[in-house]
Formats: C-alpha cells, sequence, structure tokens
C-alpha cells in the first residue's frame, strides 16, 4: 500500500480482501454514496460494472470484468449488478460472493455463496446498520 492510500485510508481494489462493487441497478452516481459508506464501515475497496464506468458513474480504474481489473478478494459484495459473464469473469476468483438484487432471476445469484433479493435502496443502509452494529460503531 502507498503512503498516499495509507493516508487517505482507501483500499486499492487489486489489493483488497473486500470488495463492495455496484451496477446499474443503483440508477445513478448520486446514489454512490450508501456504497462508500458501506465499504468504508467494512474497511472495504469498492468497484463497479463496466456500463457503470462508461457511463461516468465512476471511474473506469474501478471496472471489473473481462475488459476491466480481475479481482480475487475474499469477499464481494455486487450490489445491482446483473451478472453478466464478462463481468464474473473478473471476479468469480472471490472467495465468498454476496449478491445484492431486487431481480430473482439475475444471473448474479447462480454464482452467488449469499444472496439478497430486493431493492439495494432498502437493503444496503440496513447491511450498513447492521456492520456499525457489529463493530460497536452505532
Ligand atoms: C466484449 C464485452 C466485454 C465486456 N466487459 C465487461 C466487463 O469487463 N465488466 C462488466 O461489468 N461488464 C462487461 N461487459 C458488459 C456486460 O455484458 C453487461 O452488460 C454488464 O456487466 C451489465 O452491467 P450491470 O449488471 O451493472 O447492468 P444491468 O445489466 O443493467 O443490470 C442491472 C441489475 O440491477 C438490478 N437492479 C435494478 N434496480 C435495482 C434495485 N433498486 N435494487 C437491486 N437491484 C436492482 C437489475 O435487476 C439488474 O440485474 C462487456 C460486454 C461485452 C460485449
Amino acid at each position: 500500500m502507498t503512503a498516499a492510500t495509507q493516508a487517505t485510508g482507501e483500499v486499492p481494489l487489486t489489493e483488497a480482501e473486500l470488495v463492495v462493487s455496484g451496477g446499474r441497478g443503483l440508477k445513478g452516481p448520486e446514489n454512490w454514496g450508501m456504497v462508500e459508506e458501506l465499504a468504508k464501515v467494512l474497511g472495504a475497496a469498492t468497484a463497479c460494472s463496466r456500463p457503470v464506468a462508461d457511463a461516468h458513474w465512476r471511474p473506469h480504474h474501478e471496472h471489473v470484468g473481462q475488459t476491466g481489473i480481475a479481482i480475487a478478494p475474499n469477499l464481494y459484495i455486487a450490489i445491482g449488478i446483473s451478472g453478466a459473464i464478462q463481468h464474473l469473469a473478473g471476479v468469480n476468483r472471490s472467495k465468498v460472493i454476496v449478491v445484492v438484487n431486487k431481480d430473482p432471476e439475475a444471473p448474479f445469484f447462480k454464482a452467488a455463496d449469499y444472496g439478497i433479493v430486493g431493492d439495494a435502496f432498502e437493503v444496503v443502509p440496513k447491511m450498513i446498520e447492521a456492520v456499525k452494529k457489529l463493530k460497536g460503531m452505532a
């Protein structure tokens, strides 16, 4: 980890053991606050799907998949990401995959170790609260 990343507290994606990632299901860049907060309370890095980077909601260095970065964290939390094969190519070496998607038929659930069928805008704030409680931050 560089001095700069240590100073900012940001975890570089390629070195991260925990990653919180968002897709087009999050609707727009204005909704990334909850992704960043979940990452912050977990001590995780943030990532995204390619359309999110293509739309400039997030920087391209966060884009994971066939045409982005390949990662192998201990935990990959995918929020509002469908689980297209090109996305999975970059994350399928993750040890544990948790998927949050409102569509029970989303392909990502087939690759998930844990799945939450629900609206990210309801589920993610609850995840943040639960982590805060666990860590005594609430
Ligand atoms: C040659 C090629 C290379 C590619 N390389 C990559 C790559 O490297 N990485 C990559 O990611 N993609 C890549 N793609 C694109 C890939 O095929 C998919 O189009 C892309 O991964 C879809 O991104 P997404 O899941 O964010 O969006 P979408 O497919 O639009 O999925 C959004 C998901 O969010 C869910 N959702 C919607 N609203 C909510 C809500 N409120 N709460 C919870 N869930 C919700 C939906 O049910 C849906 O499953 C590539 C494509 C091609 C052709």
